[in-house]
């Protein structure tokens, strides 16, 4: 089955009570049972859930992996997949990393005496000094957020493979429509669900896929022992986002293009960090591991002036102010104030995350009116 038909049909069924297409939400947390242990597969919705089923089914399907788990955010996926460590283990991670996955990592998985390097991985060799024999994870996050860096998967995953080390890609920016990272090695693919994959802003979800099954069977347990799952009209909504990913995705990278030529183009714009110019320092890459290069794009300011950078995220009309990404609304943010505003200027400016950079994700609206809005917000 070819990608625009697995987000449709992949890992689906009929329902068998009377065929409907899409699949019931089954609004229930237990299954009545005949006699103990009587069931028809189903005890109680922590543990399993038939439209949360369909929804983890659609997630493996799509990732070219065997098995999905869904969890109530994309931060209790990525929880599950660290409970995989015993304190005394250390994890390898990127260091442009989404926010929340680093404080998970430094406030709470410190405490329990998990070790934590955060390295640049655009150089994949760099990786092996911070290897030794308690190295048991690599977290690797390609496109950067929000600096756009790209990271050899396939490269990382050699590596991994040679000392016997988990590899798992946070894969929310690039979506596997753009990338499938465990055909390049990867054990592990997370999502927030949240972005692209539900991809209308409206609900809050996580998602892991893996093909090997003690790997599923460990996060399978851990998934039920530690209860972050999500319910089943949350499981719908994002079953249903997944259905167009791949129309939704062409039309942000249509977009996302049209936008970055735009800004570079443009004489008060100094900078744009975009993977699709042949001038980006990662470019060969981004080539080879994604099929286009998406619709999130960063840029400074001339004069790297903070309030100039203000007074345009202030004008958008439809870049909308606004955390998070990937959905069908252009949104703009500025980390500098926003995601990035509790580290130490000094530090944040080190990665390019500068006074006038503004983050976009540009939305599948027409084309026409998003640049007509950058022209009246930039000036
Ligand atoms: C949003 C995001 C997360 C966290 O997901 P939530 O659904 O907000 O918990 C993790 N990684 C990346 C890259 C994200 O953008």
């Amino acid at each position: 089955m070819k990608f625009n038909t697995k987000t449709i049909h992949g890992g689906q069924s009929h329902d068998p009570a009377y065929g409907s297409v899409m699949p019931p939400i089954y609004q229930t947390s237990t299954y009545a049972q005949s006699t103990p242990g009587g069931h028809k597969g189903y005890e109680y919705s922590r543990t399993h859930n038939p439209t949360r089923n369909a929804l983890e089914n659609a997630f493996a399907s799509i990732e070219n992996g065997k098995f999905g788990l869904a969890f109530g955010s994309g931060l209790a996926a990525i929880d599950a997949v660290i409970k995989l460590l015993q304190p005394g283990d250390e994890v390898i991670s990127t260091n442009d990393l989404y926010g929340g996955s680093y404080r998970l990592f430094t406030k709470i998985f410190e405490g329990f005496g998990i070790k934590f390097h955060f390295i640049g991985m655009e150089n994949a060799s760099e990786i092996e000094s911070y290897v030794n024999a308690n190295t048991k994870l690599i977290w690797v996050e390609t496109p950067t957020n929000p600096m756009m860096n790209i990271i050899d998967i396939k490269a990382i995953s050699t590596i991994a493979k040679k000392h016997q080390i988990l590899l798992g890609v946070d894969n929310t920016f690039a979506t596997p429509y753009l990338q499938q990272p465990l055909d390049l090695g990867a054990d592990i693919v997370m999502h927030s669900a949240t972005k692209y994959l539900g991809g209308h802003s409206d609900v809050v979800m996580g998602a892991l896929v893996v093909k090997d099954k003690d790997l599923a069977e460990r996060l399978y347990f851990i998934q039920n022992a530690s209860g972050a799952v999500c319910g089943p009209q949350d499981s719908f909504l994002v079953l249903r986002g997944i259905k167009t990913l791949h129309i939704r995705m062409q039309r942000h990278c249509e977009n996302g293009k049209v936008v970055a030529e735009y800004l570079a183009n443009h004489s008060k714009i100094e900078k744009v960090y975009w993977p699709g110019f042949e001038s980006h320092r990662n470019h060969k890459i981004a080539k080879d591991q994604m099929n286009d290069f998406g619709g999130m794009v960063s840029f400074t300011t001339k004069g790297n002036n903070y309030e100039d950078a203000i007074k345009i995220v202030e004008k958008f009309k439809y870049f909308t102010l606004a955390e998070s990404l990937g959905g069908v609304e252009s949104l703009s943010g500025h980390p500098a104030s926003m995601t990035h505003a509790s580290i130490p200027k000094e530090e944040r400016e080190k990665t390019g995350v500068v006074d006038s950079l503004i983050r976009l994700s540009v939305g599948i609206e027409d084309i026409d009116d998003l640049i007509q809005d950058l022209e009246q917000a930039i000036g």
